[in-house]
């Protein structure tokens, strides 16, 4: 059985669960879900999945509860993660705001609510690397990417400009893939890195 850790400070947090469930049943994996809300969780967890919701509240829960340095270090161990929307506003280098403690899980910087400027939310069929279809984005208040690191690939775009990366273990997007019943998202982030083979 894999452990799936969802950080459960504040966000989407059920969304994903039911996501990451849907993503291990069409893996052919056992998956149990562990949401993190203090430390000492995430060590015993092999991926781990950062929800949609409010960036500011949720770097500073992480921060206080000492689970920011713990998911740290899962990244260094190599193992995957998802961050979706707030998500990857906190997993990114530099959100270019104060009120938000970033971890630098993935080489990119993020303009907040930068999308949410010119239309609130939307939905988009994006083509996703890795995916033989398109996926059904759905963007809400999202972050911009607007800077890439070397060592990051674009699995995505949308109107010219990355909303789907990976650096390494960790897969950052700008919408929200928790909110469609598709999961293939998931399932590409975290159990197609981790190479599993379904429980025979
Ligand atoms: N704009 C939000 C933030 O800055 C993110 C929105 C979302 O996760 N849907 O945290």
């Amino acid at each position: 059985t894999l452990r799936a850790g969802v950080v459960a400070v504040q966000g989407d947090v059920t969304e994903h669960a039911d996501a990451v469930e849907r993503a291990a049943d069409a893996h052919g994996v056992d998956a149990e879900i562990v949401e993190i809300r203090s430390d000492g969780l995430v060590p015993d967890c092999d991926v781990l999945l950062m929800p949609g919701g409010e960036s500011t509240t949720i770097s500073r829960l992480l921060d206080r509860e000492g689970i920011a340095d713990e998911i740290r270090a899962h990244v260094d161990a190599g193992k995957p993660v998802l961050a979706t929307c707030a998500g990857l506003i906190v997993a990114s280098r530099d959100a270019k705001d104060d009120r938000v403690t970033t971890l630098d899980l993935l080489d990119v910087t993020v303009d907040r609510n930068a999308f949410g400027r010119q239309v609130d939310s939307f939905e988009a069929p994006l083509d996703v690397a890795g995916l033989d279809s398109p996926f059904p984005a759905v963007f809400i208040r999202a972050p911009l990417i607007d800077e890439v690191g070397e060592g990051v690939e674009v699995l995505a775009e949308w109107d010219g400009t990355p909303v789907a990366v990976r650096d390494g273990p960790v897969v950052g997007t700008s919408f929200h893939p928790e909110l469609t019943p598709d999961s293939r998202l998931h399932d590409l982030a975290l159990f197609d890195e981790l190479a599993v083979e379904a429980d025979a």
